[in-house]
């Protein structure tokens, strides 16, 4: 697939694209499809959904268990008197609304980092992306 406009001078266009409700709704109810079966599953995708999120791939040695550490225990309400540093704990409400997700494995972080960033076809890479690819 290679982007050209139509009158082939090769200018740049932009298009508007909107992920609608639904669409986040899906992707949330795929994301957490483990858990689809429990009974706070609606209520989850409820919450997933009620608002933009943001996604992000975090890199360092141990990344996961570091992660999770840092974000402590699903129970933002329980955290807050066990974990009181934890970031569930200052900005998490309860066992729900906890602010902040942590891949559980190694696992489930490679799923999950494929899930939300779809690697790039190498014509649309730039060559500085390029290169750190080949390292
Ligand atoms: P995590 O790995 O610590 O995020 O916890 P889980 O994978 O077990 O659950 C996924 C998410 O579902 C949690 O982060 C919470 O937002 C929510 N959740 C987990 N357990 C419960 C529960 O018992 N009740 C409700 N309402 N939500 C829950
Ligand atoms: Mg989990």
């Amino acid at each position: 697939l290679r982007c050209c406009s139509s009158n082939g001078s090769g200018e740049k266009e932009r298009t508007l694209g909107i992920i609608k409700p639904d669409g986040l709704s899906e992707n949330a109810a795929n994301f957490y499809a483990e858990h689809s079966s429990k009974p706070f599953f609606t209520n989850l995708i409820k919450y997933m959904t009620s608002g933009p999120v943001l996604v992000m791939i975090l890199e360092k040695e141990d990344a996961v268990i570091h992660w999770r550490e840092l974000i402590g225990p699903t129970d933002a309400g329980k955290a807050k008197i066990t974990h009181p540093q934890s970031l569930r704990a200052m900005c998490g409400v309860d066992i729900e609304k906890n602010c902040v997700h942590g891949s559980d494995s190694h696992q489930s972080a490679q799923r999950e980092i494929a899930f939300f960033f779809k690697e790039a076809p190498s014509a649309f890479k730039t060559e500085a992306v390029r290169k750190h690819d080949e390292l």
